[in-house]
């Protein structure tokens, strides 16, 4: 694994270890199930297992799921998957609902030290009171109650005796605090709703704030990792963590979320894309979910190594998309089979080539690595190019198939164009050409040279396939900016309705077999993975993972 990224976490935790302020190391990646995960989640998940690796500690899955209205089971399964997939084992694997009782218990338990109260404040009412930066908050009428009344209360609450929204139980801190976070929050709310994994037993809730730290310490959590909006929540964190006497006390701290550019990063939009049949599901491959991005191609190695590139730092940014893109690239460039595939076919008849004659040709499945060996090939009469590789009137410098000039087929001959054949509206629906036997590639012919390479698959025996290719899902390279300045438009108005593009073409014959996510590499093309989702055994279906060219440099 490599560590030589900038990570200012891992020099906390090393300080920790040094100084005996702890004697281990428990991280934990904690996601709300109320949706998949996308790839800022994949550099949560990263640094909290790479650090606990790096230290020889541990690190849990822990399922937050204190809201039951927006979680479900479909997400648990999901998220399990995907962090599997990324290459990652959890040591322990907890639901943060397992712990309900204990959290009601400490709830209790700061009642009973006047930390804690019933308001029966609205929502509304209970955000007025609260102030502003400049304005401190005022005091809830119902703040003072005595004890016996917050215990008789909270247990009738919790009893199912009051509707949603009627009563909450706040912590007792300051409403003076300059840190609003610690101007009476919320720590318990009604809501009669079934839960994924507690059913109807519960019917009040412990708000995220006051969850969260309870569920760092009770796994005796040592560094709890989130993203800098949490940054104003710590006070409070350590407040709950203390005052709940919990005997394990985790530090939190707390780094830039990463986004990248032409993407939303966040579950509530992605689920409206989803929701709103902008997409094919979580798993559509122009979604930035671990699940989308598996389904289009790119692999967890590649994942790792760009979330690991991006580095750890108390800054977000949005790093552009074409960083992984570079990753992938690299990941596959040793691993993928090199391979031919027409996308838009044009015939082209190679009029000096027997009839009925067939020859296997030899090529090789990786340039860039022999040791994957060879391939063969069949080549015959009629053979499909892409229609781009022929022009009639090319340009200058056009130096692929035109009338009467001759270019190299890969692994094959040399042919050079004789002849155009039209239909009645003057397209170009087939080519006449004459091969040189003389220049079978690896015969060592040097007797003149061609320009051009054209990839081929022989026409009677391709395998038809189609083909997807895909442009960004989102227009606009920063859509959370633009939605700021531009208040009448959301993230949908640049959804770009082009970002889909179907096209049925030729693979080679031994193509066939091809298995679900397995990766190719289209002589010409770019890395393409086969579609797990819909690809059948008469349907190929390959999915563009990445274009071959790129101008961006590390
Ligand atoms: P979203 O806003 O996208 O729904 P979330 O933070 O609500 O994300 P959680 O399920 O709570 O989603 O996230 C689990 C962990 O992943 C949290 O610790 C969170 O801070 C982290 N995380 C979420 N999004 C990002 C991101 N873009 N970059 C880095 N970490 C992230
Ligand atoms: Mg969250
Ligand atoms: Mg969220």
């Amino acid at each position: 694994m490599e560590h030589n990224h900038s990570n200012f976490i891992r020099n906390i935790i090393k300080e920790d270890l040094g100084s005996g302020k702890r004697d281990h190391v428990i991280t934990r990646f904690p996601p709300e199930p109320n949706g998949y995960l996308h790839i800022g989640h994949a550099k949560s998940i990263v640094i909290n297992f790479d650090l606990a690796a790096e230290f020889n500690g541990k690190t849990n899955l822990r399922f937050d799921d204190t809201n039951p209205l927006k979680e479900d089971t479909e997400y648990v399964h999901a998220i399990k998957e995907d962090v599997q997939w990324l290459g990652y084992d959890w040591d322990g694997l907890y639901f943060a609902s397992d712990y309900f009782q204990e959290m009601y218990e400490r709830a209790v338990l700061l009642i009973k030290k006047g930390k804690a109260y019933v308001d029966d404040l609205t929502q509304e009412e209970i955000r007025e009171y609260r102030g502003t930066l400049t304005e401190p908050g005022k005091d809830s009428p119902y703040r003072d109650r005595t004890i016996e009344e917050n215990l008789d209360l909270f247990e009738r609450m919790r009893s199912g005796e009051f509707q949603n929204g009627e009563k909450v139980l706040r912590a007792k801190i300051d409403m003076s605090s300059p840190n609003i976070n610690l101007r009476d929050p919320v720590i318990y709310r009604i809501s009669h709703a079934t839960h994924h994994n507690t059913g109807d037993k519960w019917c009040i809730y412990p708000m995220y704030a006051f969850a969260h730290p309870l569920e760092d310490a009770i796994e005796d959590v040592t560094h709890s990792i989130c993203t800098t909006e949490f940054e104003d929540q710590r006070p409070l964190y350590n407040w709950i963590v203390e005052e709940c006497e919990m005997s394990s006390t985790p530090q939190q701290i707390e780094f830039g979320r990463l986004n990248i550019t032409n993407a939303v990063m966040s579950k509530r939009k992605l689920k409206q894309l989803v929701d709103e049949g902008f997409v094919d599901g979580w798993d559509d491959p122009r979604m930035p979910t671990i699940s989308g991005l598996r389904r289009r191609g790119y692999t967890p190695e590649a994942i790792r190594a760009f979330v690991r590139e991006t580095g750890v730092s108390k800054g977000s940014g949005t790093v552009d998309s074409q960083m992984l893109d570079y990753f992938v690239r690299e990941d596959l460039k040793l691993k993928a089979p090199r391979t031919m595939g027409i996308l838009r076919p044009l015939k082209v008849v190679i009029t000096n080539y027997p009839e009925g004659q067939v020859e296997m040709l030899d090529a090789e499945i990786n340039p860039e690595n022999p040791e994957m060996g060879t391939r063969q090939i069949p080549f015959s009469r009629e053979i499909y190019i892409e229609q781009e590789d022929f022009m009639e009137d090319p340009p200058k410098k056009y130096f692929r198939l035109f009338p009467g000039n001759e270019v190299r087929l890969k692994h094959a001959y040399f042919i050079k164009c004789e002849d155009v054949i039209k239909d009645e509206d003057g397209n170009v629906v087939e080519i006449h050409c004459t091969y040189d036997p003389e220049t079978k590639s690896g015969s060592g012919f040097t007797g003149r040279k061609v320009k051009g390479t054209l990839h081929w698959v022989d026409a009677t025996q391709a395998v038809p396939a189609e083909f997807r290719l895909y442009e960004p899902l989102i227009l606009s390279e920063d859509p959370e900016e633009l939605e700021e300045t531009e208040v009448e438009k959301t993230f949908l108005d640049q959804v770009n309705p082009n970002s889909l593009q179907i096209l049925n073409g030729f693979v080679e014959p031994n193509m066939k077999e091809v298995h679900s996510q397995e990766k190719f590499q289209f002589f010409r093309h770019g890395y393409f993975n086969v579609d797990p989702k819909d690809t059948t055994e008469n349907n190929l279906v390959f999915n563009l993972i990445v274009s071959l060219k790129s101008s961006f440099k590390l």
